[in-house]
């Protein structure tokens, strides 16, 4: 923290300029990083503060009673850090608002101790099955390991720091912490107490590219529902109906974290994760690689994603409404199997598809105006291998057939092409329908062999290298198909190449 930024001298800043307290108040930031006793001196400073900011106490964020206000925002940031701070430190903290997001037990369910094993490949999240209710210290201790491990609580990884929006849940809700290998024996003798202001399901996450194993004692969790193929016998007699307020569905290829509630009632989804894995390898079978290398797609149903309605990423955060069971129509309930099928030929879960798409997108055929298109290819190419629906008889993509042909009678401008990802994404929807997704499959794979140094750096090298690499696996000139679209035919001397292939 800069020396202006000391919250001692800022309250006395606007002890004298209280006008200028939302400005002032904006210039904290990184309490949970700041030493020990920096800290210990600041934080009064910094409650002050939450309090001058929040006059009214407004910054309790909630679902029914968002935080509105600039000052009130900063107010539930500062007060965040502070509680998170606190919590990492072992200290009881409960934070206010929490029983609409992401949860509080009516009655609090007993607490167990429990010993887990992990082992890892790669950078990833690992569930553990169990929770930790929010406001209660878990004792954990680990075996010795490599690399350094995360203790995570709670998944909600988005971060609200920066939103425009009203804040309908506290800014940082994911509380994380490293676990420190230790040199002496078997499990570290001393104990770390972590407690979480909000609560929530915890995981591990393993370090990057070390084959690691991690024995874990937690002590004062809750267990936590939780599906994968090998406890499938047990859910619908007892694993759904686990007290913890959260639950991970994970199948071979992708988890799904969503709360509790949501599948009490939820028969075996063994059927359903084996589509959404048909769904992945589908992503995976297209481009001719896993980009995740292993690791897998996670997806979490957020009450506040930080951008949009969902974003891709690990995981991918979608809002809260699929994980209504009652949730039957686009972009439906996450465990609607029909749905996900798209048996009734709507749109089925083409967001889902989307997102998980832009985890398998290359920077190398996308540029600026096709990122919200490229991965779409993907969203076409599973509705139809998945869920039998041809890209040309796509409702989604049936919709943009009037808004594509005004674009044509109106001159076909690129500007425009690119500032339309459903107009946009026709001409790869007409690509796959007249030479078959196999030329996709080889087009992705020429560009995976392409050396660095004969990768694509500009828009233009992009443009071109797409129109000459999709002319080449076809054995046809494809250039008069782009043009009709709009798209600018430049760079002569690389698409001679590919006009000297017979049309
Ligand atoms: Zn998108």
């Amino acid at each position: 923290m800069a020396d202006y930024a000391k919250p001692s001298d800022l309250v006395s800043a606007i002890n004298k300029h209280p006008e200028k307290i939302n400005r002032l108040g904006g210039l904290i930031h990184n309490v949970v990083h700041l030493p020990e006793e920096l800290y210990i001196k600041h934080k009064p400073h910094v409650v002050e503060m939450i309090q001058k900011l929040s006059a009214d106490n407004d910054h309790i964020p909630t679902r029914s009673k968002p935080v509105e206000s600039h000052g009130a925002k900063k107010a539930a940031m500062l007060m965040c850090d502070i509680m998170i701070r606190d919590g990492l430190e072992g200290n009881v903290v409960l934070a206010e608002g929490i029983h609409e997001f992401p949860g509080t037990f009516e009655n609090t369910p007993e607490v167990q101790s429990i010993e887990l094993e992990f082992s890892s490949q790669t950078h990833k999240f690992h569930s553990t099955g169990c929770y930790l209710p929010a406001g209660t210290i878990m004792e954990l201790s680990w075996s010795k390991t490599k690399k350094p491990w995360n203790i995570i609580i709670g998944l909600h990884g988005d971060e609200l720091y920066n939103t425009d929006s009203k804040l309908r849940r506290w800014p940082k809700i994911r509380i994380k912490k490293e676990l420190k290998t230790n040199e002496l024996g078997n499990f570290s003798s001393t104990p770390l107490n972590i407690c979480s202001p909000f609560g929530g399901l915890i995981y591990l996450q393993s370090p990057k590219s070390t084959k690691d194993k991690l024995q874990l004692k937690l002590h004062n969790v809750v267990p936590a529902p939780i599906f994968t193929y090998k406890t499938a016998d047990t859910w619908e007699t007892v694993e759904r109906y686990k007290p913890g307020l959260w639950c991970d569905i994970i199948g071979d290829k992708i988890a799904l974290t969503l709360p509790s509630a949501s599948v009490r009632q939820l028969s075996d989804p063994t059927m359903t994760m084996k589509v959404w894995d048909s769904v992945v390898s589908a992503h995976i079978d297209l481009l001719g690689k896993d980009p995740s290398n292993g690791r897998g797609q996670w997806v979490v149903t957020d009450e506040q994603p930080s951008i949009g309605y969902m974003h891709s990423g690990y995981p991918i955060v979608t809002h809260l409404d699929m994980a209504d069971p009652n949730k039957i129509y686009e972009d439906c309930f996450l465990l609607s199997r029909d749905h996900i099928l798209n048996v009734n030929n709507r749109k089925g879960s083409w967001g889902m598809f989307h997102e998980l798409g832009h985890n398998f997108q290359d920077s190398m055929w996308t540029w600026g105006g096709t990122k919200e298109v490229t991965c779409n290819i993907f969203t076409l190419h599973a509705m139809d291998v998945v869920c039998n629906v041809k890209p040309w008889d796509h409702l989604w993509v049936r919709e943009k057939f009037e808004n594509a042909s005004n674009y044509l009678r109106e001159g076909a401008k690129y500007d425009k092409w690119c500032s339309n990802a459903g107009i946009a994404l026709l001409v790869y929807a007409q690509l796959a329908r007249d030479f078959g997704w196999g030329t996709y499959k080889s087009v992705f794979r020429t560009y995976d062999k392409l050396p660095k140094d004969k990768r694509p750096s500009n828009q233009q090298e992009k443009e071109n290298m797409w129109i000459q690499t999709f002319s080449n696996v076809v054995k046809r000139n494809l250039s008069l198909v782009f043009e009709f679209w709009g798209w600018p035919i430049r760079g002569l001397d690389d698409l001679k190449k590919v006009s000297s292939i017979p049309p």
